[in-house]
């Protein structure tokens, strides 16, 4: 199942989910009495009897067909457009990349972790604004992110696909010179902006291994990253097991796994985001999350 979060023109964020025929449900005025469809976070944080209800709802058939949308005539919008709390992600988890970041070091031994703040957060087709003045190093890094439908704290590595609700896409757009000079990474990755998420949030029941997945990224077309979720040095289970050790997750929270070689930095000479530039990011069956920078 394929949830995202759209305005239809009224300049007022819904909840959708894609039906058969490819269209978007507005479930917000599907179910008008229930809050729990209000928005993505409500609908997460109903747990799996909401989502089993809506997938009843879509096979059934049994919803208004003037509540349909056409996906071309809708605004896609990042599927939680504010997080409750930081963006949770993992430096260095492919071995080609820890590579080019520390200069062939030896790999983590444990998890890098940093945050981004939630006003980072942007949506496909939105701008990427390139801070001209504040970086000259702007660059894109193509991650698969996992959304928690489920929080709690120290939870065995065994237990964690019960927390997950499902998979987006997270493009964790970094100044490479802020990031440098701060040392630890968070002004160089939480500029306004710098995290473009969707376009969808697809349930876990519509993955059946997240850890089989081609992720890729293409710059004005030129594929520039290109791998599978199985070369995560550390994976899904670990990074949320390892975390939640004493420190409790929230349902609605989003953690970005990582990304693989290619990124801007990596090529001599350095290339660069700069103004005009499209950026897409892929990651096998979640679609594509474009944005162009500004
Ligand atoms: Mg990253």
């Amino acid at each position: 199942m394929k949830f995202v979060t759209f305005h239809a023109g009224d300049g007022v964020a819904r909840l959708g989910v894609y039906v058969q025929d490819g269209r978007v449900l507005d479930l917000v005025r599907s179910f008008p009495s229930n809050s729990v469809f209000l928005n993505m976070l409500s609908f997460i944080e109903a747990g799996e009897d909401a989502v089993e209800l809506v997938r009843r709802t879509i096979r059934q058939g049994d919803y208004q067909p003037g509540l349909l949308h056409d996906e071309d005539a809708i605004k896609i919008l990042a599927p939680i457009p504010k997080p409750n709390r930081n963006i949770y992600c993992v430096g260095l988890n492919y071995a080609e990349h820890s590579e080019e970041w520390t200069g062939n070091q030896s790999l983590p031994q444990f998890p890098v972790i940093f945050t981004k703040v939630p006003t980072t957060v942007i949506g496909t087709n939105d701008t990427i604004q390139s801070h001209q003045g504040l970086t000259h190093e702007l660059d894109y890094e193509a991650e698969l992110a996992v959304v928690l439908g489920k929080g709690g704290r120290d939870i065995p590595k065994e237990a964690v696909m019960d927390h997950i609700f499902g998979y987006t896409m997270v493009n964790d757009i970094t100044a490479r010179d802020l990031q440098r000079h701060h040392q630890q990474w968070f002004i160089g990755k939480s500029l306004d902006t710098f995290c473009p998420m969707g376009p969808y949030l697809i349930h876990k029941s519509s993955v059946p291994d997240p850890h089989q997945l081609n992720i890729g990224c293409k710059i004005n077309g030129e594929q520039r990253q290109s791998s599978n979720t199985r070369n995560l040095i550390f994976d899904i289970y670990t990074i949320i097991s390892t975390i939640s050790r004493g420190h409790t997750f929230e349902a609605g929270d989003i953690i970005a796994t990582g990304t693989c070689a290619g990124v801007g930095m990596s090529f001599n000479p350095p290339k660069y985001l700069k103004q005009g530039d499209l950026v897409e990011v892929e990651v096998e069956g979640l679609g594509i999350l474009r944005n162009v920078v500004g």
